[in-house]
């Protein structure tokens, strides 16, 4: 079986997630659903930000910042320059360019669309061929206990750059929120699930815990594959391997493999890490062993090249 002919559903975070979600979107084009996390959301000045959705959106459509992952390329910020002026807090950079999107959102948002409906919009007016999906349309949020007390994601990991020590990770709101409609249909049409190399607690595992997803993901007897977002013991980008520590773990993808043990059926693991591999298959997961870092777009369609070839043929 052919990739185009395959419903492939990615479940992505922000960075790490997009540039392989990118990938999958080169060969799979308009047969790949994106599930995007939506826990660290906030609102600034009354405008809706979707960090994790944004950051998929433009990297889909070549527009996000080579150098952070995030926000517009060449953007400007005179708005913000503005709110400074005014006496205001500037801690979230808020590119101009970037700032269009939040506006419309919550335009639309406040005209009674759903965020599902609105991300849609957005994407399908920058021509992106994926669908993309917020994983629910209900308020999520990730808070983190820390040594210096509970604070919100965007506190965390902007405002005090993952400096406290993490102690445990909870998402407000979730015990209520539900899977949208379309999030179901595609788990249900689903021939290939990849997970994509997003930081497990704070990307993944709000996606997963929406009315337990987990479970029925697992329950779908699809092949699930997970990609390592550690390299070496280390996160390529990011507080995942801090978190790991912090959390009582030592990071490494084994690590990671054992966070997802029960749900995956293929685990990619990075060439630099091989050495793990009999310890992964030890937990009754398939491992594939390749170059997983993305630094171009040519390692991203390669990644999702590789990993659809090998899934095609298990
Ligand atoms: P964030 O919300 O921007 O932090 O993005 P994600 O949760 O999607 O991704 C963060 C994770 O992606 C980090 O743990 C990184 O180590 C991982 N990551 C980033 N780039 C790469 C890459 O090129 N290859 C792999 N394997 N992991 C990556």
């Amino acid at each position: 079986m052919h990739a185009e002919n395959r419903r492939i559903v990615a479940l992505a975070g922000g960075v790490g997630g997009a540039k392989l979600a990118d990938g999958l979107a080169h060969h799979c084009r308009t047969n790949l659903t994106i599930i995007g996390n939506v826990a660290d959301d906030l609102e600034l000045w009354g405008l809706r930000i979707c960090p994790d959705l944004d950051t998929v959106m433009y990297t889909l459509v070549g527009l996000a910042n080579p150098k952070t992952g995030w926000g517009v390329q060449d953007d400007s910020f005179a708005m913000l320059d503005m709110l400074a002026t005014y006496g205001e807090n500037i801690w979230f950079k808020l590119g101009d360019k970037d700032t269009a999107t939040h506006i419309l959102r919550t335009y639309w948002l406040r005209q009674g669309m759903r965020l599902t409906e609105v991300t849609q919009r957005l994407s399908r007016a920058l021509g992106i061929e994926a669908t993309l999906l917020p994983v629910t349309d209900d308020d999520v949020r990730t808070i983190v206990q820390t040594d210096e007390g509970e604070l919100d994601f965007q506190t965390y990991f902007v405002a005090r750059k993952c400096e406290p020590v993490l102690e445990s990770v909870h998402f407000r709101g979730i015990e209520r929120a539900t899977l949208t409609p379309e999030v179901k249909a595609a788990i249900e049409e689903a021939s290939l699930v990849v997970i994509c190399p997003s930081n497990p607690f704070v990307s993944i595992d709000p996606i997963l815990a929406v009315e337990n997803l987990r479970a029925r993901l697992w329950a779908q007897a699809v092949p699930i594959v997970a990609v390592s977002p550690i390299i070496g013991g280390e996160a390529v980008k990011g507080p995942a391997a801090k978190m790991f520590r912090e959390l009582g773990q030592t990071p490494s993808a084994l690590a990671v493999a054992h966070h997802y043990a029960g749900l995956i059926s293929h685990f990619v693991l990075d060439e630099r890490d091989a050495d793990q591999r009999d310890a992964i298959e030890a937990l009754g997961v398939h491992v594939v062993v390749t170059d997983t870092l993305m630094q171009t777009a040519e390692d991203r369609r390669r990644l999702a090249q590789e990993i659809l070839e090998h899934l095609e043929y298990v």
